[in-house]
Order: C-alpha cells, then sequence, then structure tokens
C-alpha cells in the first residue's frame, strides 16, 4: 500500500481529532523510525517524551516477554506481586510516601485534582463543593473534561462545556499571582516544572522553592504535573530537583512505561494519599502486572544507564549549538536538559513550517502552539546523532535565511 492509501483509510474511519503529516511510519529503531516509503527520520519528538529510553528499547522488550510469560492483567480486587514492587520503586525514586497507579498522564492529573478535593474538605477543613483550585495560563494537563475546563487554550474548550471547576488560573512563573490568588477555600496549586506543550517555558530561577514556601504558608497542596519533565527529561530524573526536596503532589506518565505501554501515577504524601478509601478511585487496566512489569524496568534503566546524567550533558550539548546558531530565523532557544525549544521569528518562518522543512530532511520535531519547535529527543541519543540532526537544522536555516 501507498502512504497515501494509508492517509485516504484513515481519513474515512478516523475522526480527525490530529492534524497529522501525510507521511506512514512503520518501522522503529532506537532514536530512528521509517516510513512506508523506507525513508528514515531521526526522532527529535520521542512521543513527547514517552519513547525518552529509545525505540524498542531491548531491556523493556525483555520486561515485556518476560512478565507476558507469566501472568497479565488482573482484577484489583485480587493482588498480584509486581504492584508493591512498582509502588516502592517508584516512591523511593521520588521521594514521595505513596501512589496511586493509573495508564494515561490525564487520568494522573485527574487522581491529583481528586486528591486534592478530597483532601481539601477532609484535612483542611473546606466545605465540599467549595474546593478552589489554582492552575495556570497556557498550562497542558490533558483533554478530559475536567482538566480542559482548568485549560485557557479555547480550541481545547469550545463547545465542550460547562466548565464551573471552581478554578482560577494565574500568570506562569509569577509567585506573586499564586498568593494573590488563594483563597481559604484553595486546596491546591497544580503547575509543570517547566510548560511543556505551552511553548518549552522555563520559568524563573528559583520559581518552584517560592510557590512551595507560598503554598505552606497558606496550607495549600503543591501538585506538579511531570508527565512531560519526569523520568529523567530535564537532566534530573524530575525536574523538581533542581529546586526543590519532593512537591505534596506529583503525577507521572508518558515514560514511566518505558515507552511502549500506558503507565501514569499519581504520587503524594501519606497525608495527601490517606484521602483514597476503597471505591473512591480506580482503573481497570491501573497498575496491572505487564504496566507495573515495566515501570519497574523504566526505572531501572533510568538509574542504572544514568539517563537523567545522560539528558544533562546532551542537553547542554543541543542546547549550545543551536544557540551559537546566529541566525535572523531564529528568536530563541531555551530549554533544560533534553526539552529545549526554538521559537522561530514569525517574520521569517512559523514553527509549523520549520518542523515540515526538517522533515523533508529527515528529522522528526512537532511545533507547539504554531510559535516553538520543539526538540525532545531519546534521552539514549548519541552526539554524534545529534550533530546529525543539528546540521539539518542549520539547512533549514541557511534555506530561509
Ligand atoms: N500533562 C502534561 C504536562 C503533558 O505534557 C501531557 C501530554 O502531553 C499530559 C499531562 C497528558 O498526558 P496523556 O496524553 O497521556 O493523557
Amino acid at each position: 500500500m501507498k502512504a497515501a492509501d494509508y492517509v485516504s483509510r484513515e481519513q474515512k474511519y478516523l475522526a480527525k481529532n490530529y492534524k497529522s503529516f501525510p507521511f506512514v511510519l512503520n518501522k522503529a529503531e532506537g532514536v530512528w523510525l521509517w516510513d512506508t516509503d523506507g525513508k528514515k527520520y531521526l526522532d527529535f519528538v520521542a512521543a513527547y517524551s514517552a519513547t525518552s529510553f529509545g525505540h524498542l528499547n531491548q531491556r523493556i522488550k525483555d520486561a515485556l516477554i518476560a512478565q507476558l510469560d507469566r501472568m497479565d492483567v488482573q482484577a484489583r480486587a485480587f493482588r498480584h506481586d509486581r504492584l508493591g514492587e512498582f509502588a516502592e520503586a517508584i516512591c523511593k525514586l521520588t521521594g514521595l510516601d505513596m501512589m496511586l497507579p493509573m495508564n494515561t498522564g490525564a487520568e494522573g492529573v485527574e487522581t491529583g485534582i481528586k486528591a486534592a478535593r478530597r483532601w481539601g474538605v477532609d484535612v483542611k477543613g473546606i466545605q465540599d463543593g467549595k474546593q478552589h483550585i489554582i492552575a495556570c495560563k497556557n498550562n497542558f494537563h490533558g483533554r478530559t473534561t475536567t482538566i480542559i475546563g482548568l485549560s485557557s487554550d479555547a480550541d481545547y474548550r469550545r463547545g465542550f462545556g460547562p466548565f464551573d471547576n471552581g478554578s482560577t488560573l494565574i500568570n506562569y512563573g509569577d509567585p506573586a499571582a499564586l498568593e494573590k490568588a488563594i483563597t481559604p477555600n484553595t486546596c491546591a496549586f497544580l503547575v509543570e516544572p517547566i510548560q511543556g506543550e505551552g511553548g518549552i517555558l522555563v520559568p524563573p530561577k528559583g520559581y518552584l522553592k517560592e510557590v512551595q514556601a507560598i503554598c505552606k504558608k497558606h496550607k495549600v497542596l503543591l501538585i506538579l504535573d511531570e508527565v512531560q519533565t519526569g523520568m529523567g527529561r530535564t537532566g534530573k530524573d524530575f525536574a523538581f530537583q533542581h529546586e526543590i526536596d519532593r512537591p505534596d503532589g506529583l503525577i507521572l506518565g508518558k515514560a514511566l512505561g518505558g515507552g511502549i505501554y500506558p503507565v501514569s501515577a499519581f504520587l503524594g504524601t501519606k497525608e495527601v494519599m490517606s484521602v483514597f478509601d476503597p471505591g473512591s478511585h480506580g482503573s481497570t487496566f491501573g497498575g496491572n502486572a505487564v504496566a507495573s512489569a515495566l515501570a519497574v524496568e523504566a526505572i531501572s534503566i533510568l538509574k542504572e544507564e544514568k539517563l537523567s546524567e545522560r539528558s544533562a550533558e546532551m542537553g547542554e550539548y543541543l542546547l549550545r549549538k543551536l544557540q551559537s546558531f546566529n541566525s535572523p530565523v531564529i528568536k530563541e532557544v531555551r530549554g533544560r536538559g533534553l526539552l529545549i525549544g526554538l521559537e522561530t521569528n514569525p517574520a521569517k518562518i512559523g514553527a509549523p513550517q520549520f518542523c515540515e522543512k526538517l522533515l523533508e530532511k529527515g528529522v522528526l520535531s512537532k511545533d507547539t502552539h504554531g510559535t516553538v519547535v520543539r526538540f525532545s529527543p531519546p534521552l539514549t541519543i548519541q552526539k554524534q546523532e545529534i550533530d546529525w540532526g543539528v546540521d539539518r537544522v542549520a539547512e533549514v536555516l541557511r534555506e530561509i535565511a
């Protein structure tokens, strides 16, 4: 079948909730992907940080097969031998006390919101129904109805209301705005340590430290969404570790499942997690034996192969190389670890068109919000692979300038 045939079948049978490129991928290995015409691409997206360990990582594959030789999915009414192991490993890695496993990032966020609201009632003494959550403008926490109720993006919200959810949106990176927005009914501040989908926006130094102090002062939970920034992406195991010991709640997803299976989790202090009792939350697939086995392996790979350190080193290398381009096409290059954004000069080219040009040259990248080209390759990427990708960026810059 030709690429056009795959595309036309999708267009007939698939809801159009994504605007995908017109080529069709059918093979993956490490940092490389191939399409049905045999064209090879360097993956500078890594499924938005999900395939951080490289495509079809051998250790993840082996862990999957070993688990499938033993046991698959069972009802959570019955205990299995892998879930406790997963919980212990992720709690020890993050420094938080307890976890609740889910599947997608959005479900992890939903879990955090439920935990915060019930904590607000049970611990802080807020009247049920009055719980107030503060989030940031330009955030991305997922696409469920509660979560898009916290979004400032009109495209995510149009036609999906009502969104009467007792929340306030404040400017990102502004601790004073947080303090101003807090009311006696505020139970949580939900925030990304770096806004990923929002355009790889790195907040001012000290931001997390300051917002943590404000949250503590007003008895408000600090809940960090590290679905994208977690598991080594920013050069530490978790982005919060650049500034603080631990938040009150932490949401993980994407790379937690090794890039081949959806695994997410909400983690919190004992006080926060104690609000859950039987029946209050759950998921059929959340924390099943396969998910648990993959997460355990993903955590081992992260530590044993020192991928956070690698992310810091390779990220610095890629950032410096991109920042060294003295091009009128570039407005700014910013980021942390291997989460890097190149903001284009809109007078020269938009980010989506920049990505299209890179694609023609065999580099997969994706814009965020039309203005920023995101570079987030697998953390396993080698220097010479970065060099190859950066040379393609240089060619695109030359052609446009
Ligand atoms: N939170 C953040 C920070 C994300 O970047 C994403 C996805 O990009 C999500 C939540 C939602 O994750 P999922 O798409 O797995 O629901």
